[in-house]
C-alpha cells in the first residue's frame, strides 16, 4: 500500500492528524494496535481549551460537541474549608474551557473517518517503523496472520507514551525529560448530576481531590491516592467516603453518589522528548510528552502538535517547502514546556507529598490565599488554565 501519511496510533491524535489532512486532500492511512472499542473504552480526557475547540470545527467534526458540551466560565478553588471562584472568562477577557469527553471527540474523529471511507487498520500487530532517516520511509505490521507494508512520504507518530516510534528513534539523537511523582489518581465514573456546575480543585489535609464531570448527568471524580493502592481494593463507599471528608460542608450536602461505570488508578509524570522530528518521522502528542492531569492539558497539547503538523505537511506539498517541518520541534516545545511547567506547578501546589513537612501545607496555604487575593495571581491561573495563545511568546523572539 502506498499513502503521503502513516499515522501510526488511532487516539485522538491520529484521528484528528487523519481527519484535517483529509480536509486538505492529502492521503493518510492510520494503523492502531488495538480495536476501535478498545480505543473508545479508555476513560481519560474531559477538557477542551478554545484551540482543540478551534481544531474539531476545522476538521469538520464539531457540530455534536457544540450541541452537548458545556461551556465552563469558571473554575473552584477549595483550600483551608474555603470555597474561591477564579472567573476564568473575566480574568482572560472573554475565554472559555469546555467540557467534552476525550470518548466522545474520539468518537466523533472515528465516525468522520468511516463516513469518509478513510483507511484506518485496527488490531495491527508488530507495528515497525523504518528508514525515516530517507525520503522513503515505511511502515510494517502484521494482520491476520499476514505482513503488510505501507510506504509513504512521511510517518506520524501518534502512538502514545508507549509507542513503537518514540522507541524506534536512535538514541543517539533523543534526550528525554522526566518527572515521576510519588502518588497516582483514583478517578471513578458515575451517571450522577455533578456535585458543582463549574470544576472544583481540592487541596485538603488529606490529599487532593476533583469533582469534575462529562455531562449535566454524569460526573468524573478524582482522588490522590499513594501509588501502591490498588483499584479493587477501593470500593464505591470507601470512594465517596473518602471523597466527603476532603470537601467542604456544601460538597458532602449537595454530592449524589451512585454506583461506578469506570473506575481506574492513573500514574502521574512529567516527560518531554526533544526533538520531536526525526528525519520523515514526527512524535504528536502523548508519544512525544506528557502532563499530569492537574492542569487538563494533555489532550489539548496534543491537538496543538498536530494543529502544527498539519500546518507544516500542507505547506510541503502545496508550497514545495520544508520550512514548516523543519520548526516544528521548536514550534511545538515552546508551548509544550510551557504547559509542563504550569501542570507541574499547579500538582505541587494541590497535592500532599510523602514526607512533606507540617509547614508545607502551610506554604501552600499561603500561596493559594495570595494567588486567590491578587488579580495577577488569578489572572496567572486562568490564563494558563484556558491556554496561552498558540503564538504566546514569538514577538519577543
Ligand atoms: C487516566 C488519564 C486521565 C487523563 N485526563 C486528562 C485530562 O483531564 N485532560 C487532558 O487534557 N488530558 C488528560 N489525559 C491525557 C490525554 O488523555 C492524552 O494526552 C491523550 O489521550 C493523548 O492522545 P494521543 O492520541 O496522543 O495518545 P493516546 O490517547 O495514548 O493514543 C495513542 C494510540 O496509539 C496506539 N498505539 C500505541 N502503540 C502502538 C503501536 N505500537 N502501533 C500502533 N498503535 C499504537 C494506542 O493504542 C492508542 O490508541 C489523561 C490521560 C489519562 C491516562
Amino acid at each position: 500500500m502506498r499513502t503521503q501519511v502513516a499515522i501510526v496510533g488511532g487516539g485522538p491524535s491520529g484521528l484528528l492528524l487523519g481527519q484535517l489532512l483529509h480536509k486538505a486532500g492529502i492521503d493518510a492511512v492510520i494503523v492502531e494496535r488495538v480495536s476501535g472499542d478498545y480505543v473508545l473504552g479508555r476513560i481519560r480526557a474531559g477538557i477542551l481549551e478554545q484551540v482543540s475547540i478551534d481544531l474539531m470545527d476545522e476538521a469538520g467534526v464539531g457540530a455534536r460537541m457544540h450541541k452537548e458540551g458545556l461551556v465552563h466560565e469558571g473554575i473552584e478553588m477549595l483550600f483551608g474549608g474555603e470555597r474561591h471562584r477564579v472567573d476564568l472568562n473575566k480574568l482572560t477577557g472573554g475565554k472559555n474551557v469546555m467540557v467534552y469527553g476525550q470518548t466522545e471527540l474520539t468518537r466523533d474523529l472515528m465516525e468522520a473517518r468511516s463516513a469518509a471511507g478513510l483507511p484506518t487498520v485496527y488490531e495491527a500487530q508488530n507495528v515497525r517503523v523504518h528508514e525515516f532517516d530517507s525520503t522513503h520511509p515505511y511502515v510494517t505490521y502484521e494482520k491476520n496472520g499476514k505482513s503488510e507494508r505501507i510506504d509513504c512520504d512521511f510517518i506520524a507518530g501518534c502512538d502514545g507514551f508507549h509507542g513503537v516510534c518514540r522507541a524506534s528513534a536512535p538514541r543517539s539523537a533523543i534526550k528525554e525529560y522526566e518527572k515521576v511523582y510519588p502518588f497516582g489518581w483514583l478517578g471513578l465514573l458515575a451517571d450522577t448530576p455533578p456535585v458543582n456546575h463549574e470544576l472544583i480543585y481540592v487541596n485538603s489535609p488529606r490529599g487532593f481531590a476533583l469533582c469534575s464531570q462529562r455531562s449535566a448527568t454524569r460526573s468524573r471524580y478524582y482522588l490522590q491516592v499513594p501509588l501502591t493502592d490498588k483499584v479493587e481494593e477501593w470500593t464505591d463507599d470507601a470512594f465517596w467516603q473518602e471523597l466527603k471528608l476532603r470537601l467542604d460542608d456544601k460538597g458532602r450536602r449537595d454530592l449524589v453518589t451512585g454506583p461506578s461505570i469506570e473506575k481506574s488508578i492513573a500514574p502521574l509524570r512529567s516527560f518531554v522528548t526533544e526533538p520531536l522530528r526525526f528525519g520523515r518521522m514526527f512524535l504528536a502528542g502523548d508519544a512525544g510528552h506528557i502532563v499530569p492531569p492537574t492542569g487538563a492539558k494533555g489532550l489539548n497539547l496534543a491537538a496543538t502538535d498536530v494543529k502544527f503538523l498539519h500546518d507544516a505537511i500542507v505547506e510541503f506539498y502545496k508550497d514545495k517547502s520544508e520550512a514548516g517541518i523543519d520548526d516544528y520541534s521548536r514550534k511545538c516545545l515552546g508551548r509544550i514546556w510551557r504547559a509542563e511547567r504550569f501542570s507541574w506547578w499547579f500538582t505541587q501546589l494541590m497535592h500532599r507529598f510523602p514526607h512533606d513537612e507540617a509547614i508545607t501545607s502551610k506554604f501552600q496555604n499561603a500561596e493559594l490565599d495570595y494567588l486567590m487575593n491578587s488579580e495577577s495571581g488569578l489572572k496567572t491561573i486562568a490564563e494558563n488554565y484556558v491556554g496561552l495563545p498558540l503564538d504566546f511568546g514569538a514577538s519577543k523572539r
